[in-house]
């Protein structure tokens, strides 16, 4: 479903990702833990498209993403020309840049949840669900409607429609994000730390959506340090540190047996 090839990413002369391989397949939850600085959020931004790579391929099914691929001319000035310029990566393609339509289309496929809400204060809980598919895909109203009610239904916020985040919890704020990004039909959904600005007692009732968005098969990318959720719905995870992953594998092998010395060093922190 998704898969990162060899991804570099340079901010200015500061390395930060470092050739990621990665591979999330349908109805999968991979989980992100590791260290602050060691570019787990840069990882999700990426896919995201909310960064352009310096390096690599990342692909949603099977279709690349920011860039196009299209056969090199095999000679003449033109294909010095890109040569020169770096486009010409094989023997035989030429990467372009998508244009932003192509890009918006692209990341409308994808749904992401951060850490601070971010929903606009002056709209209702229903508001700010129906804001994307009424104005980015022109979902007739109505529809739009039914489908951000259903959604708060299933975040556990039927009684809620009506208010404003200022009169939501954080965790009810966070479950109307979730509703939000859910609201576009992704085929991904990539969450940063989306409990990390909760209180503790707040915590729960958003794993919990996420537990439940997990077992509908939903497939995900979670940076989290909630090791529990990572322990109970994660099919993979991924530990990295200095721009790299330094060990993957599935739960129990990552969190109890892990074998790199940084990851212990990690686990023992956060445990
Ligand atoms: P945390 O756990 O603190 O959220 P993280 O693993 O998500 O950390 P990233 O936010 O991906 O780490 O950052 C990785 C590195 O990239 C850090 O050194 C950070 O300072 C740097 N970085 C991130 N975004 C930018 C940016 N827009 N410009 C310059 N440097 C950046
Ligand atoms: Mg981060």
């Amino acid at each position: 479903m998704v898969a990162l090839r060899g991804v570099h990413k340079y901010f200015g002369h500061l390395h930060v990702l470092k050739g990621i391989d990665l591979d999330i397949h349908k109805g999968e939850v991979c989980v992100l833990i590791g260290p602050s600085g060691s570019g787990k959020s840069t990882v999700l931004r990426c896919i995201n498209q909310l960064e352009e790579i310096s390096a690599g391929r990342i692909y949603l099914d099977g279709e690349l993403l920011g860039l196009s691929e299209t056969p090199a001319p095999t000679g003449g000035l033109l294909r010095k020309w890109y040569q020169r310029t770096g486009a010409l990566t094989g023997h035989d393609t030429v990467l372009r840049h998508l244009p932003d339509k192509a890009v918006s289309s692209q990341r409308e496929r994808i749904g992401m949840v951060f850490q601070r809400f971010n929903l606009f204060p002056h709209k209702t809980a229903l508001q700010n669900v129906m804001e994307a598919p009424v104005h980015v895909s022109r979902t007739p109203l109505a529809q739009a409607r039914t489908q951000a009610l259903e959604l708060l239904d299933r975040v556990g916020l039927a009684d809620r429609v009506n208010h404003y985040p200022a009169q939501l919890s954080g965790g009810q704020q966070q479950r109307v994000a979730i509703a939000r990004a859910l609201a576009m039909n992704p085929d991904l959904m990539l969450f940063d730390e989306p409990t990390s600005a909760l209180d503790p007692e707040l915590v729960g009732e958003v794993l919990q959506v996420m537990k439940d968005l997990a077992r509908e098969g939903m497939t995900m990318v979670v940076v989290t340090h909630e090791i529990g959720f990572a322990r109970e719905v994660g099919h993979n995870v991924a530990f990295m540190d200095g721009g790299q992953i330094v060990e993957m594998g599935k739960p129990a092998e990552v969190l109890d047996d892990p074998q790199e010395a940084r990851t212990r060093e990690f686990i023992s922190k956060v445990l």
